[in-house]
């Protein structure tokens, strides 16, 4: 598509999503900032769609967690606290769209992070629920939309461009060696516009711990979009995926962050197809993500922050990430605290009621 048909569509896009797609879908900001617990995934009607089975009744009540390690007290652990999900398009140095951020930009979120003791994790570990960090550090999804080569590219010796996302990604943690550099890129038929050298550009990242993800062939607005059609963009992309990574997708996201549906519901089919099945579909929005681990969570709609400081340009003030990051900062207790420990879920005795009865076994509590 040419570049500025492209642009339009996603300032179109932006503008449905953020006036009238997502708002009925989506607690009011307002209540988000007041409650931002609950999350936009609280809907209980939302709960019907997850493609992951939902423990069936059963005559017995999942087993008691059992007491937390010294370690995950020490902490402060609250692995049923909030995640931000980071949602980023191109990184290039004159943005000519309010989503694109300069490589200056991306540098200085991701080193408040790093200072914040943030850990990045891909959203397929986030989803599985592996989030392999240390004990008091916190994860972070990151997420880069529309395959853009201001995202990737590698240069003549084979190493990160500098100033791409991942060449930024990578210096960042050459300083900051807790921080992980992995993150999670949605494509679309061409990848990193790498053509024929896509397999082994995209060998590099896979090689290097980073996720592909399915975001549709053509990137439509999926939005009251016929059932095959969006079947058939799903199922092109995937193909790609498949050839370029060696695997299929463990992670989708909307483009636009708009689902073909307005009812959760109605949008199942999305998770699972001939060719795909999607542990986690991700929206845009406007708060961070409710735990892997909580009876909220909806793998069907899992909401993303957009990159961008605290301008009040559609709200950035109170819902994009600096402001964001800095709510969670001031609210410790919300935030999802790691205890360390791969194989346990540990909460506060004032969350642990929050457990999803799946993860009931690896509960601890204090
Ligand atoms: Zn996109």
């Amino acid at each position: 598509m040419p570049t500025l048909h492209k642009f339009a569509v996603l300032v179109l896009g932006a503008a449905l999503l953020f006036g009238l797609l997502l708002a009925p879908q989506q607690e009011k900001p307002a209540d988000v900032v007041a409650r931002p617990s609950g999350g936009a995934a609280a809907e209980p009607a939302a709960q019907t769609a997850t493609p992951t089975a939902k423990p069936t009744p059963t005559k017995t009540p999942p087993p008691p967690p059992q007491p937390a390690s010294a370690e995950a007290v020490a902490a402060k652990a609250n692995e049923l606290g909030q995640v931000p999900v980071i949602m980023y398009h191109r990184i290039i140095a004159k943005p000519f769209s309010s989503i694109d951020r300069t490589p200056a930009e991306l540098r200085a979120e991701l080193e408040s992070l790093a200072k914040a003791n943030y850990v990045p994790v891909t959203a397929a570990d986030f989803v599985r629920g592996t989030i392999d960090i240390p004990a008091g550090t916190h994860p972070v999804v990151l997420t880069f939309d529309d395959g853009n080569p201001t995202q990737f590219a590698l240069d003549a010796s084979g190493n990160p461009v500098p100033d791409t996302a991942v060449g930024v990604l990578f210096e960042v943690a050459s300083r900051y060696p807790s921080f992980r550099p992995v993150a999670t890129f949605y494509v679309n038929k061409d990848p990193f516009q790498l053509g024929e050298q896509a397999n082994p550009g995209v060998a590099w990242l896979v090689q290097h711990g980073f996720e592909i993800g399915n975001h549709t062939q053509t990137h439509p607005n999926l939005a009251g979009m016929a059932r095959k059609g969006v079947e058939k963009e799903i199922a092109d992309n995937e193909a790609v995926v498949e050839k370029i990574s060696g695997a299929r997708s463990v992670t989708f996201a909307y483009p636009f962050g708009n689902p073909p549906r307005s009812k959760a519901k109605d949008n199942a089919f999305v998770a699972k197809g001939p060719s795909w099945e999607f542990k986690g579909i991700f929206l845009a929005g406007w708060n961070p993500s409710v735990s892997v681990y909580s009876k909220e969570f909806d793998p069907t709609r899992i909401s993303r922050i957009r990159s961008k400081d605290k301008v009040k340009e559609d709200g950035c003030d109170k819902f994009c990430s600096t402001a964001w990051l800095e709510w969670l900062e001031k609210n410790p207790d919300q935030r999802f605290t790691s205890d360390g420990d791969k194989n346990t879920v540990t909460a506060p005795s004032s969350r642990i009621g929050d457990l999803n009865p799946d993860w009931a076994a690896q509960g601890r509590v204090y």
